[in-house]
């Protein structure tokens, strides 16, 4: 199971390379190496093992400034992203425009399994409407497939990395085939307090769907439900779905998890694809561009060795680009040749075009039923253990709603580990208190607040792009992306409903807000790309002419190239995009396959 040097991957010969190892590099490399498939995996960032290296059960008082969040740790000390985050020391990337209206933030994880070491585990399927938003109201794009298409392997997916949820039969949430949710953790006091008010307003609210295991996978059943016909490739995951222990309830799932509970691709995907003994992966592996040759065909990709900042080419007899969205766009940007002059796969120009990011906006409030509560353990399956999913798909469709598309509610409260901040800010509670009375307050207001955190799609437009900057080089030479941002007023619109959404839920709870809900939804919205949900920028679709790839994510232009991240979304439900991002890359990992099989690659 080799994690090899560049030099030995230049010697190398492969089937695929693939760029990067997060949720779509390591759903691809799992897929091609059970089936057979040599593959080269190029990551960016340093050798990363979770099992060793998680901070699983640390305290606060054992980390500098008790854990807090600083500029190098914007979500805490603990964090798993070791290396990245808003910004990388040394890769800048620019603002089109100094208009904090216009900015798009940008999250970038430097190591080995991308963000998927911290990300938050919400793993939702997008519901047949999500495919077809087009058709639908006349805005944005269809995607060139159907849930019924996607909806195999989105099964596949649930059942390998471990996905806990319920089915409820709502409209556009569907339901998964028995036995491929975990159950759901029970919901905390604050949960079902909002369950109760909510649903005087006619809102739903029910489990969420996480990829943390709530009991041990069923790896009896499932290897041959996931790869039937093929006995090695059952044999390993069987192996690997025992080796995975069950959630602990105790621990933050940001930090990681050593026991391997939740979905990493460092402890998912690549320990079965390196057991097949077919995966090879360099780490420090800075991909610049895909080399073509002389028929415009990939013949693989040439990357800097970080570790001596040598240049080095790899080959392969197709490249798969999983760098995630805006990563994939440069390096296509950048792979530029006097055959393909404005980049890569680009004869339409639409590389880089239709970024798109999550509509975000959040409301807290406090809670007087939620006070001074006897001590008990809330900590759960860090996370939400519950939501609420989009319900006004009648009232939008009645025209009663000023925006289109919908939005979903991620909620939390209850009594965790206290941290730095517990008992900070609480002066619109309190007016201001000190030394004993202080401790008496921190104490009655400790788990006493609930939050609401809007998550609503957003329709590409033309204004929201990247593209390289003509100026401006990363410490590796690599020329970085320049972006161009600009929510419409669906969006802002969204975000103020959003805002009175939630002020009416903790209104009918008997709490107060923290602030007033906002009305002005440009005030309510979060900056773009601060979601960390971006999507976009490779458009599959079915015309060449206005599409970069085809409805298997293969470039138009080049018959063995393909990108297997978010960036060919034509759309950005509101459900979270990472589950999707790995149903898309099982379902192009297969049809590479097959085209390998029949010698068309
Ligand atoms: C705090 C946080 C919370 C989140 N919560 C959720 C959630 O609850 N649900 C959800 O669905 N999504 C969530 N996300 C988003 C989720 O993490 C991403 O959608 C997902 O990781 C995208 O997968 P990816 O493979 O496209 O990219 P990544 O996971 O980012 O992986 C890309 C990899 O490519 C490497 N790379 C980049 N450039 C190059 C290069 N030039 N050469 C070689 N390698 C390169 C990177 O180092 C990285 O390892 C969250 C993200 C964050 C940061
Ligand atoms: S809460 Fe569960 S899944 Fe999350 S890190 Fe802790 S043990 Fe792992």
């Amino acid at each position: 199971m080799p994690f090899i040097d560049a030099d030995t991957a230049v010697r190398s010969e492969y089937d695929v390379i693939v760029v990067g190892s997060g949720a779509g590099g390591g759903q691809m490399a799992y897929t091609l190496t059970m089936n057979g498939a040599r593959v080269l995996m190029l990551e960016a960032g340093r050798k990363y093992d979770p099992v060793a290296e998680t901070p699983m059960f640390q305290t606060p008082e054992m980390a500098p400034l008790r854990g807090s969040v600083t500029t190098d740790k914007p979500f805490g000390f603990y964090d798993a992203t070791v290396d990245g985050g808003w910004q990388v020391p040394g890769e800048p990337y620019v603002q089109a425009s100094s208009d904090p209206a216009n900015r798009f933030d940008w999250w970038r994880a430097r190591m080995l399994g991308g963000r998927t070491n911290h990300w938050g585990r919400i793993a939702l399927r997008n519901g047949p409407y999500d495919f077809e938003p087009r058709s639908r109201d006349g805005l944005g794009f269809d995607w060139p497939v159907s849930y019924a298409d996607m909806a195999p392997y989105y099964d596949k997916v649930e059942l390998l990395i471990g996905v806990f949820g319920s089915n409820e039969g709502l409209e556009n949430t569907p339901d998964s085939p028995a036995g491929c949710l975990l159950p759901p953790p029970k919901p905390i006091v604050s949960d079902l307090l909002i369950q109760k008010h909510s649903a005087k307003l006619g809102i739903a609210t029910i489990a969420c769907h996480r990829a943390v295991l709530t009991q041990p996978l069923d790896w009896k059943n499932s290897p041959a439900k996931l790869h039937p016909g093929n006995r090695a490739a059952q044999a390993i995951i069987a192996r690997d779905m025992q080796r995975r222990a069950a959630c602990i309830w105790a621990t933050p799932c940001g930090r990681g998890c050593l026991i391997r509970a939740n979905y990493q691709s460092p402890t998912v995907h690549l320990p079965p694809a390196l057991d097949t003994g077919r995966l090879d992966i360099v780490t420090d592996a800075m991909v610049v561009e895909v080399t073509v040759g002389r028929k415009g065909q990939a013949t693989g990709v040439r990357f800097i060795d970080k570790t001596t900042r040598k240049d080095r080419r790899a080959t392969a007899r197709a490249v798969v680009l999983a760098a995630s969205a805006c990563e994939s766009v440069r390096i296509l940007l950048n792979s530029k040749s006097a055959q393909f002059p404005q980049g890569l796969a680009n004869s339409s120009g639409k590389v880089g075009r239709y970024l798109m990011d999550t509509v975000g906006s959040d409301l807290a409030g406090q809670v007087p039923r939620l006070e001074s509560l006897p001590p008990h353990n809330e900590e759960g399956a860090t996370g939400g253990h519950m939501y609420i999913p989009w319900w006004l798909y009648r009232d939008q469709a009645a025209g009663k709603l000023d925006f289109a598309r919908g939005y979903h509610v991620e909620f939390g409260g209850g009594r965790r580990m206290p941290e730095m901040d517990t008992a900070t800010g609480l002066e619109w509670l309190t007016g201001g208190t000190y030394g004993v009375k202080f401790k008496e307050d921190a104490r009655r207001y400790y788990g006493s607040m609930v939050y609401f955190a809007g998550r609503g799609e957003m329709i590409p437009n033309e204004q929201s792009f990247c593209e390289i900057d003509p100026d401006v080089r990363d410490q590796w030479g690599i020329p970085v992306l320049r972006f161009h941002w600009q929510w419409s007023e669906h969006e802002t619109r969204q975000a103020a409903h959003m805002q009175k959404t939630f002020a009416a839920i903790i209104d009918a709870m008997g709490g107060r807000v923290q602030k007033p809900a906002e009305s002005d939804g440009t005030k309510a919205i979060h900056t773009g790309g601060s979601i960390i949900h971006e999507l976009g920028g490779t458009l599959m679709g079915s015309d060449p002419n206005t599409s970069v790839l085809n409805k298997w994510c293969q470039a138009w232009d080049v018959n063995n190239l393909f990108v297997a991240d978010g960036a060919p979304f034509p759309s950005n439900a509101d459900k979270n995009p990472t589950l999707t991002i790995m149903a898309n890359a099982w379902r192009v990992g297969d049809h590479i396959l097959d085209r390998m099989r029949r010698k068309e690659l």
